[in-house]
């Protein structure tokens, strides 16, 4: 007998259909004997529709206000689910982030989680095996007891909070997909499941692109080490032993896996956008002066590449930043213009970041440089590289971004992975 968190992604809930077969889901956990805490999200397109009506009241609207009418799609689910549940017979009750509670800062739109009192529910796994349905997404601040939300995808961080403050023992979550693969197969057919995969990489797979996992969740895992199986909610709930292993990938920790290769996969953004200052005079203070102002408007700068401008004299500096910041950053570099102290501003917004990660890259050399001479004989042109430990991106024309991919997958051996 065990102790799980299940949480169910928008599409697993889209309908009544679906959220009863979520509940099938939840039963065979239940009589095989596990406590179970169940964290639902909106159903499929609902916040979509909350945060556009929003936008149609007010494009300037209080941010409080949007929590509370963007966390009203959990309540909604976490409610019928429960419903449900006791129609089959068993003991269920609905939870609000402000009923458990869940402690959260008051970054409306994107609040943290701070605190989570885990006692109530556990007490009802030990009284009375009920289940706890809770709305995922949503938590309360204490100080202004007002409801807010922890940005989008933010129901797989409740979850995994939830996991750590009951002490389960495993999260699970049911998706759309059942698992993560080296990289998107629709992009690579040949791409491969993952049975296991280190909290490490799996952060830099989610931070580089891969859309799975809302990357604050699996930081949170990593804190607290709390395994997370990321698992299809399609699979008949009556096909499942819920004493085998499930298809599905186990995000743990680095010593849980045995075999491991150099790479583990390959993310790829679209969602970015280039700058280049030509002819920026070499010297002190120059940098701080463009990415100072970037910085207090609260642009996230990301690949940064200097070079010698064509004519020998002065440099050249690239940078990235996010496609939906793109005109912002023009716009805050345009105005300091004087003070950089540049000839020219260039731009691209058909670009893409291509990364690949693997913690195994710590103790291998030369990873990286195999990629650049494979993408050479591709006649893909790298615009900017940025490596850490244990990844490395580069970024490319956006229309090669595919053939990218693919050729990096074969490259590492993840085709046979
Ligand atoms: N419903 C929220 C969203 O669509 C939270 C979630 O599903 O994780 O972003
Ligand atoms: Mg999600």
């Amino acid at each position: 007998m065990g102790r799980l968190v299940m949480k169910f992604g928008g599409t697993s809930v889209a309908n009544i259909e679906r959220i009863r077969n979520v509940a099938r889901h939840v039963k065979r956990e239940v009589d095989a004997g596990h406590d179970v805490a169940v964290v639902v999200s909106a159903m499929s397109g609902k916040t979509n529709e909350l945060v556009d009506w929003c936008r149609d009241a007010s494009p300037l609207h209080d941010a409080r206000e949007y929590d509370a009418v963007v966390a009203s799609g959990e309540q909604v689910t976490s409610g019928l689910l429960a419903i449900v549940l006791q129609g089959m017979g068993i003991q269920a009750r609905s939870w609000q982030g402000w009923q458990i509670p869940i402690v959260t800062s008051d970054a409306h739109a994107s609040a943290r989680i701070l605190e989570i009192d885990g006692s109530e529910i556990m007490n009802r796994f030990a009284d009375r095996k009920e289940v706890a349905v809770i709305a995922g997404f949503q938590g309360i601040n204490p100080q202004t007891n007002r409801i807010t939300t922890l940005g989008r995808g933010g129901s797989d961080t409740s979850a995994v909070a939830i996991a750590a403050a009951i002490r389960a023992d495993r999260c699970d979550i049911y998706t759309d997909v059942d698992g993560v693969y080296t990289t998107d197969p629709r992009v690579v057919p040949k791409a491969k499941r993952l049975d296991k995969i280190a909290f490490e990489d799996m952060l830099e797979l989610a931070s580089l692109g891969a859309k799975v996992l809302q990357v604050r969740s699996v930081e949170l895992g990593m804190v607290h080490n709390m395994p997370v199986f990321v698992r299809s909610s399609f699979d008949k709930p009556e096909d499942i032993d819920p004493h085998g292993t499930p298809p599905g990938t186990l995000i743990c920790s680095e010593e849980e896996i045995m075999e491991s290769h150099v790479v583990t996969g390959i993310a790829f953004s679209k969602d970015e956008a280039q700058i280049s200052l030509r002819q920026i005079q070499d010297k002190p203070g120059v940098a701080a002066a463009i990415f100072g102002p970037l910085a207090d408007a609260n642009i996230n700068v990301d690949m940064i590449v200097q070079n010698v401008s064509e004519d020998g004299k002065a440099t050249d500096l690239t940078f990235t930043v996010p496609a939906s910041d793109y005109n912002r950053a023009r716009d805050t570099i345009t105005s300091s213009k004087d003070k950089i102290g540049y000839a020219r501003l260039d731009s691209a917004t058909d670009v893409s970041k291509v990364s690949v990660i693997g913690s195994g890259m710590r103790s291998h050399a030369g990873v990286a440089a195999k990629a650049f001479k494979a993408l050479a004989e591709r006649n893909i042109n790298i615009r900017a590289i940025t490596t850490s430990e244990i990844k490395f991106s580069v970024l490319i024309d956006a229309a090669y971004t595919e053939l990218a991919v693919r050729t990096l997958h074969t490259l590492y051996g993840l085709d046979q992975a």
